[in-house]
This record gives structure tokens, C-alpha cells and sequence, in this order.
């Protein structure tokens, strides 16, 4: 069984079919960690896209807030901006799909959560203790989380994480030997510098989790954003990575 993990999309149409493309062929069921919508240009066309594909799906705070059932004080203005638009511009059968969306899962030997397993929609794993205290709040071999748009890897030996860090292109990881926190990073919205759209590849036979880039057309996101008059600095960030 092969598992394409998908997350943070955030409404960009362009990046994620060019995620598609890229895996074709590569996975049997397709898992998304949450932020189907915010920031990006295209939140209808990203959930038709999803929907019918996505095994499992969970819904993140961008796709809380748009629902209201967050209270947006912690996002900043452009964020608070594209989310009162999504608000406006989705249609019912799309709001109804994301309202489904739990956004915590735990399905065999993984327990999927959009930002953390201790706040499924708060809290960024970026550094090697907020990775360790997460430890106590799954059971799983495997924890999956998306959220930070970095992809990265924090693996616990002996009740100590001994070993975290951000993920390059084409890295291949070794299941079945440690219990992990994982992060494919982002489709829509990539923040480790690299702006390629991110994803990965689990091989249940193989027992591998492999970190994927790909290139889209950024540009046309950029300019579908422009024609909605979507904030400046949101339409920046996409050619940095950041
Ligand atoms: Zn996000």
C-alpha cells in the first residue's frame, strides 16, 4: 500500500495539479493534513479536486476560520483578508465537505493531525522540544502533521528526540525503526525556501517515507491571485518559499 500525503494546499489550484501529475501512478490511497483553503486564489476548484480522491482528510485552522469555527485573532491582516473572501466566494457543497473534515485521525499505525497531536489546530512542531512533549500525545508508531509548510522529520529514541530536521528533495526515510513525527510540508503555500510544491510518498511494503518537490507554475497562481486583488504580500511569498 502506497499513501500520497497531501497538506496545506490553501486554495492553490495550479501547485496542486501539478502534485497530482508528479505522483501519478506512485500511490494507491491519497491522505490531506489539513488547509484546503486561505491565501490561495482557487478554494472551490481545490476541494472538487480533493474531495473524491482523498481517503482520509482533515480540516486546519485556515479551514476552521473560514467555517468560524476559530476565532481569527491570531491570523494576520492578509490572512484575515483571503478568509473573509473564501467565505464569500465558497459554494455550499464545498463548505459542507470542509465542515466534515475532523481534524485529527488515527488510523492504524498512524495518528494524523493537522498542526500537532496535543492542538490539532494550534501548534507549529518546529523545534526539537515541542517535538518531544508531542510524543506523550499519540500512541501510534507514527505521527503525521502538516500546518508549519516546512517539511520535516523528528524521530524519538530512548524518550528523547535525538534527531529533527527539515527534509530535502528526493529524501528517503526508514520506517519501522523509531517512532516519528513527520511532515510532507506544503502543496500550496511551500516556507522552507524552496518554492516548489511539496509532498510524500509512504510505501507501507517498502517501509520508506520519501520527501518530494515539484515544480508548478507560480506565476499563473500569482496572477489569478492579482485578478482578485488578493493581498500583495501573499502573492510575494510564493516565488520565495517563505
Ligand atoms: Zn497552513
Amino acid at each position: 500500500m502506497r499513501t500520497l500525503l497531501l497538506s496545506d494546499i490553501h486554495a492553490n489550484a495550479v501547485a496542486l495539479e501539478a502534485v497530482l501529475a508528479d505522483a501519478a501512478g506512485q500511490w494507491d490511497r491519497l491522505w490531506f493534513l489539513g488547509d484546503l483553503v486561505g491565501y490561495g486564489p482557487d478554494p472551490n476548484e481545490c476541494i472538487d479536486m480533493l474531495r473524491d480522491k482523498a481517503a482520509l482528510a482533515l480540516s486546519g485552522n485556515h479551514d476552521w476560520a473560514v467555517l468560524k469555527k476559530l476565532d481569527m485573532e491570531e491570523f494576520n491582516p492578509e490572512a484575515k483578508q483571503v478568509v473573509n473572501w473564501t467565505r464569500q466566494t465558497l459554494g455550499e457543497a464545498q463548505r459542507d465537505y470542509l465542515n466534515g473534515l475532523p481534524p485529527l485521525i488515527i488510523e492504524a499505525d498512524f495518528t494524523l493531525a493537522h498542526a500537532s497531536p496535543r492542538h490539532p489546530v494550534w501548534e507549529y512542531i518546529l523545534d526539537m522540544q515541542t517535538a518531544l512533549e508531542n510524543f506523550d500525545f499519540f500512541d501510534t508508531p507514527y505521527c503525521l502533521v502538516g500546518h508549519s509548510h516546512v517539511p520535516a522529520l523528528f524521530e524519538l529514541h530512548d524518550a528523547a528526540v535525538l534527531n529533527g530536521y527539515v527534509a530535502g528533495a528526493g529524501e528517503v526515510v526508514e520506517l519501522g525503526l523509531r517512532r516519528l513525527i513527520l511532515n510532507p510540508g506544503s502543496v500550496g503555500q511551500p516556507r522552507d525556501g524552496d518554492p516548489r510544491a511539496a509532498y510524500a510518498v509512504i510505501d507501507q511494503k517498502a517501509m520508506t517515507w520519501t520527501f518530494h518537490r515539484v515544480v508548478y507554475d507560480i506565476t499563473e497562481t500569482q496572477r489569478r491571485m492579482k485578478a482578485l486583488k488578493l493581498p500583495r504580500r501573499l502573492i510575494d511569498r510564493l516565488a520565495q518559499g517563505v
